[in-house]
C-alpha cells in the first residue's frame, strides 16, 4: 500500500484528503463524539507541517445526493479547528464556486473543508461514468490524495476509489494503521484466536461469522444476535430479539463449527427483563429456562466469567458488538466484563464496531489500554471476512 511518503515533497502542493467524519449529532448539531475527528488529526498535522494545502472532503449522515442543510459539515469544521488550532475555512458546496474559490487562495499548511460530498448524487453513483465525472471535478482542485477515511474504503465512491485514479494517491496515517493492525487478526494471528460477535442482528454478521468458522480457535456469542443460536439449539428464548429466517443458518454454523474444530461459546446464563426498558426490573435465568413473558437483554455472570477466562487465555481478540443493551446501565455489565478482560488480556486485542468502540468510550474504558480500537464499522468486518476492500486496493502497487 502506498503511504504519504510515496507522495515525495509535499510543500506548496494542494493535497485532497477523504476522512471520516460521520459524527453523531445530538438536536441542537452539537458532537456527542468526537472520535472520529480527532482520529484524522496525526494525517492532517503531517500534511500541514509538511507545508501542503490540505484539501478536506467527508460526509455526513445520508443527505441522498441532495443538499440538505442539516447533514451540513458546519459543526465539524468548527470542532476539527479547535483541534487542529487553526481555523479551517468550510466551502459552502463540494466542487463548485465556494470550493473553487477557496482552494485557490490557500497558503502553505492551511486548511479548507469542502461540503457533504453526498450532496452530490454522483459521490456514491452506481454509475461509474458519474462517479468518474465528480472525481475529474475533485482531482482539479488538488495535487495528490490521501485517502484516510477508513470508515468508507469499502465503499466504490468518487471521493474513496475513483478519485486515487485521477491523482497520485496514498493511505494516510489512519488507514495506514487500520490496516497494520487488523492485519494481525487476519495474517498468520497469534493463536488461541478468539473472535467475539454481539450486537443486535446475526444477519448483519453472517458473512463474518462464515469467513471466520475457518479461520478462528473460538467465537463467544453474545447480544441480541446469540439468542438465534439459542433457538437453533433447541432453547427456548422468550421474547428476545429473535431472527426466525436465521435459525436454520444458525444451526448450520454450529455443525460447521463442530466439524472444523471451531469452539462456538453460548451464553449459559442471561439477564432478562419483562420489557425493552431501561427501568424494567431485571432478572437472571440459565439458558434454556428463560420464561415465556421476559427478553434476554444481556449475558449473565457466568457467561461473564467463562468469556473473560476464554479471553484471558487468547493471544488474539477480536471484539466486535456489545453483549447486551449497554445504553440501560442494568444491561451493561457484560459489555463492560468483555472490555475489562479485553484490557487486561496479555494477546493483541482489536475493537471492531460503531457501537462497541462507543461502548468503550461511554462506560469509561481507557483506550489506550487496548491494542487497536478501529474507526470503522463495515470496513472491519469486511476486512475480517477477508474481503478485497476497493477503497485499499486502489492505493496499492
Ligand atoms: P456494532 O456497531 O458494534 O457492530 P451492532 O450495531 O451490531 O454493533 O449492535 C449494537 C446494538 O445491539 C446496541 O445498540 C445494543 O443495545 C444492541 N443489543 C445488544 N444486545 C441486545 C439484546 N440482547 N437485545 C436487543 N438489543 C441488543
Ligand atoms: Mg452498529
Amino acid at each position: 500500500m502506498r503511504t504519504i511518503d510515496s507522495l515525495g515533497d509535499i510543500a506548496g502542493k494542494k493535497v485532497f484528503v477523504r476522512s471520516d467524519f460521520n459524527v453523531p449529532l445530538d438536536d441542537e448539531k452539537n458532537i456527542t463524539d468526537d472520535g472520529r475527528i480527532r482520529a484524522a488529526l496525526p494525517t492532517l498535522t503531517r500534511l500541514m507541517d509538511s507545508g501542503a494545502k490540505v484539501i478536506v472532503s467527508a460526509h455526513l449522515g445520508r443527505p441522498k445526493g441532495e443538499v440538505k442543510p442539516e447533514f451540513s459539515l458546519a459543526p465539524v469544521a468548527k470542532r476539527l479547528g479547535e483541534l487542529l488550532n487553526k481555523e479551517v475555512k468550510l466551502a459552502e458546496d463540494t466542487v463548485g464556486d465556494s470550493a473553487k474559490e477557496l482552494t485557490s487562495n490557500m497558503e502553505n499548511g492551511d486548511v479548507v473543508l469542502l461540503e457533504n460530498v453526498r450532496f452530490d448524487p454522483r459521490e456514491d453513483s452506481k454509475d461509474d461514468s458519474e462517479r468518474e465525472a465528480l472525481a475529474k471535478e475533485y482531482a482539479a482542485l488538488a495535487d495528490a490524495f490521501v485517502s484516510d477515511g477508513f470508515g468508507v474504503v469499502h465503499r466504490k465512491q468518487a471521493s474513496v476509489y475513483d478519485i486515487a485514479k485521477e491523482l497520485p494517491s496514498a493511505a494516510g496515517e489512519l488507514v495506514f494503521k487500520e490496516i497494520d493492525s487488523l492485519s494481525r487478526a487476519t495474517d498468520d494471528p497469534a493463536r488461541p484466536y478468539t473472535v467475539i460477535l454481539g450486537g443486535s442482528k446475526v444477519s448483519d454478521k453472517l458473512g463474518v461469522i462464515e469467513n471466520l468458522l475457518d479461520k478462528a480457535d473460538r467465537l463467544l456469542i453474545g447480544g441480541g444476535m446469540a439468542y438465534t443460536f439459542m433457538k437453533a439449539r433447541g432453547n427456548e428464548v422468550g421474547t428476545s430479539l429473535l431472527e426466525e429466517d436465521f435459525i436454520e443458518k444458525a444451526g448450520e454454523y454450529l455443525k460447521k463449527a463442530k466439524e472444523s474444530g471451531v469452539e462456538i461459546l453460548l451464553p449459559s446464563d442471561n439477564v432478562t427483563a419483562p420489557r425493552f426498558e431501561e427501568s424494567a426490573p431485571a432478572s437472571i435465568y440459565d439458558t434454556g429456562t428463560m420464561p415465556e413473558e421476559e427478553m434476554g437483554l444481556d449475558i449473565g455472570p457466568d457467561t461473564r466469567e467463562r468469556y473473560a477466562q476464554a479471553i484471558a487465555e487468547s493471544k488474539t481478540v477480536v471484539w466486535n458488538g456489545p453483549m447486551g443493551v449497554f445504553e440501560f446501565p442494568a444491561f451493561a455489565k457484560g459489555t463492560a466484563a468483555i472490555a475489562e478482560a479485553m484490557q487486561n488480556a496479555e494477546g493483541y486485542t482489536i475493537v471492531g464496531g460503531g457501537d462497541s468502540a462507543a461502548a468503550v468510550r461511554t462506560l469509561g474504558f481507557d483506550e489506550d489500554k487496548f491494542d487497536h480500537i478501529s474507526t470503522g464499522g463495515g470496513a472491519s468486518l469486511e476486512f475480517l471476512e477477508g474481503k478485497k476492500l476497493p477503497g485499499i486496493e486502489v492505493l496499492e502497487d
